[in-house]
């Protein structure tokens, strides 16, 4: 809920850019953020070129540039795109300049930001099928 606070000035999980699922009767709970996909459905989808992606991989949504037609949130695979019940405008976690408050505020360390592991499927790699996952490639903060 940090940076439901960030954005909208209270901690209000429904406006989170981050969401937890309870599974199996709220037996364990799973934090869901969005992947910064490199294939990005919200980014393909919008027809303002309000989505665009920096240097960084970080998939970013153009606030003066949005509609609020809400396609991305409609393509995004894991619900990760949410409409400002004010403005009317997408919104989505945009990693708060690379450092986010969902992992400061984690009290047990659950959270950790890491890069992306290179598999086999990553674009540099596919066509080397000698490739495997590089868990030494993860860096944390
Ligand atoms: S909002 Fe959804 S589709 Fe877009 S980058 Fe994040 S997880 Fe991928
Ligand atoms: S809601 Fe905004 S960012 Fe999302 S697809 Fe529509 S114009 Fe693009």
């Amino acid at each position: 809920m940090a940076c439901s606070f960030d954005l909208f000035g209270g901690y209000n999980p429904r406006l989170a850019r981050l969401s937890i699922l309870n599974k199996n009767e709220k037996l364990y709970h799973l934090p869901v953020v969005c992947n910064q996909c490199e294939q990005a459905y919200c980014l393909t989808v919008c027809p303002a070129k309000a989505i665009f992606r920096k240097e960084d991989g970080i998939v970013h949504i153009d606030q003066d540039r949005c509609i609020g037609c809400g396609l991305c949130a409609r393509y995004c695979p894991i619900d990760m795109i949410l409409m400002d019940p004010e403005n009317k405008k997408a919104y989505k976690c945009e990693m708060c300049q690379g450092q986010p408050l969902c992992v400061e505020a984690c009290p047990t360390g659950a959270l950790e930001l890491v890069t992306p592991v290179k598999t086999s499927s990553s674009p540099e790699n596919r066509s080397n099928p000698e490739a495997k996952f590089a868990p030494d490639d993860r860096e944390t903060n």
